[in-house]
């Protein structure tokens, strides 16, 4: 099924129906606290009225607007209701209870005054210095959402808020989508460990902790496997370890060099690859593949290749995996800040600042020399897409690029 002449499209299309089809995520119940950025999977609904009581939003007095239209005047005090206590006694005409925030506003009274416009002559007695209207400072009970109500749904990252609203709903379990675990194996016998000083010939792995960190970012459990050596009894060890996983990453040994043993051994495990190249740069011989209920990718050594390929065909599949949308990054429309001649005649991804100068938005291709330069690609927050056939691209037309970051704002907010 091998082609070189695969779009990004296709094999995205390709890779996110294969996972449908062999990844069923199922649910989890987690503390309140460890739900915060997981997928919620359960309708939420009220167990009570929101405000359960009238409420009052302010510190002041509360009363009847009828009593205060002609100020100022004078009421009697008749006592007081803190946060958290409910007065059994009712408010009559001419009357008012010292009231605090939060506090349910007392039977008879309709409108609460601030602190700030009255007065206290003496214990038993208050002055109004300015007129209320009926409802004013009150938050009537059922006035945000009533009981029964749903407030969130099913499928929703739970962010700040949502973990206000379980709060609220008294969720202390939250039942959430399971997050796949995502085996990360680098290949090749050039790589040392961090803590190693490369000799000659050598350098150190650096994939398996960028993709680490692209793994967690999309809602994944990475867990690294040791490193394996360019032979066929190392990888198959080390590849049918991380078959253990949900989905397997495995970096390097996929091209075409005498050493590049992966695919021999996905075809010696019996795995089906459903593609082996696909027309892009950089990251053309991303292997896809797929063994029982697992996907594996195939992921080019050089870094930047990896770092690509990762996020056009794996954070989908992750998010996809947590019944999040599949594409969830924003692809934006800019200037191009200098002239680009793409060589490759494939679909390019190259590192790119997007900015915002004076309301538009700018893209301005790093300075990185080629695909293994991470120093370089550092300085980016996104991807220039350049489709396969429109190079060369003049500085000043409107390209597109995938947001991966935050946009870095030039301008500084004003308060
Ligand atoms: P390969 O895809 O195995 O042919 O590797 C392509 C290039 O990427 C080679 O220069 C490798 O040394 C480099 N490379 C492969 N794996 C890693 C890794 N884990 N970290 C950093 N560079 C790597
Ligand atoms: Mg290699």
């Amino acid at each position: 099924m091998a082609s070189a002449t695969l779009t990004v499209q296709s094999a995205r299309d390709m890779v996110l129906e294969r996972c449908q089809r062999v990844g069923k995520q199922t649910v989890e119940s987690v503390s309140l606290l460890e739900s915060l950025h997981r997928v919620l999977a359960e309708n939420v609904t009220l167990d009570c009225d929101q405000p359960p009581f009238n409420r009052s939003m302010r510190d002041g007095f509360a009363l009847r607007a009828e009593d205060v239209q002609a100020t100022p005047v004078s009421l009697r005090c008749i006592g007081e209701v803190k946060a958290g206590e409910m007065t059994k006694r009712s408010l009559s005409t001419g009357e008012a209870f010292h009231i605090m925030t939060g506090a349910p506003v007392p039977e008879g009274a309709n409108a609460v005054v601030m602190l700030e416009h009255t007065e206290r002559p003496t214990d038993s007695l208050v002055r109004i210095l300015k007129p209320a209207t009926n409802g004013e400072n009150i938050a009537a009970r059922g006035s945000e959402r009533r009981s029964g109500d749903m407030v969130i749904q099913a499928g929703r990252r739970i962010s700040t808020f949502e973990m206000a609203i379980l709060a609220s709903t008294g969720k202390a379990k939250v039942q959430v989508y399971r997050r796949p675990v995502v085996g990360i194996l680098a290949t090749g016998d050039e790589l040392v460990e961090v803590e190693a000083v490369p000799r000659a010939g050598e350098i150190r792995n650096s994939n398996s902790y960028s993709l680490y960190g692209q793994v967690l970012k999309s809602g994944g459990i990475p867990r690294l496997l040791e490193t394996a050596k360019d032979n066929l009894p190392d990888l198959r060890r080390q590849i049918q370890r991380g078959l253990e996983s949900d989905i397997l990453l495995i970096s390097g040994g996929v091209s075409m060099g005498k050493y590049d043993l992966v695919e021999p051994v996905f075809q010696e495990l019996g795995m089906t690859v459903h593609f082996e190249s696909v027309s892009m740069r950089p990251g053309k011989p991303t292997v896809f593949a797929t063994w029982k209920d697992r996907c594996v990718f195939g992921l080019p050594g050089n870094p930047l290749s990896t770092f690509v390929a990762f996020e056009l065909f794996v954070r989908p599949v992750l998010r996809a995996l947590q019944e999040l949308p599949a594409a969830d990054l924003p692809v934006v429309e800019g200037q191009l800040r200098a002239d680009v001649f793409e060589r490759s005649g494939r679909s390019a991804f190259l590192p790119a600042r997007v900015s915002c100068a004076s309301g538009i938005l700018e893209i301005s291709p790093v300075n990185w020399k080629g695909s293994a330069d991470v120093f370089g690609a550092a300085e980016s927050n996104g991807l220039l897409i350049i489709p396969a056939g429109t190079s060369p691209l003049k500085r000043g037309t409107t390209v597109s690029a995938l947001l991966l970051e935050e946009l870095g704002y030039s301008g500084e907010v004003r308060l």
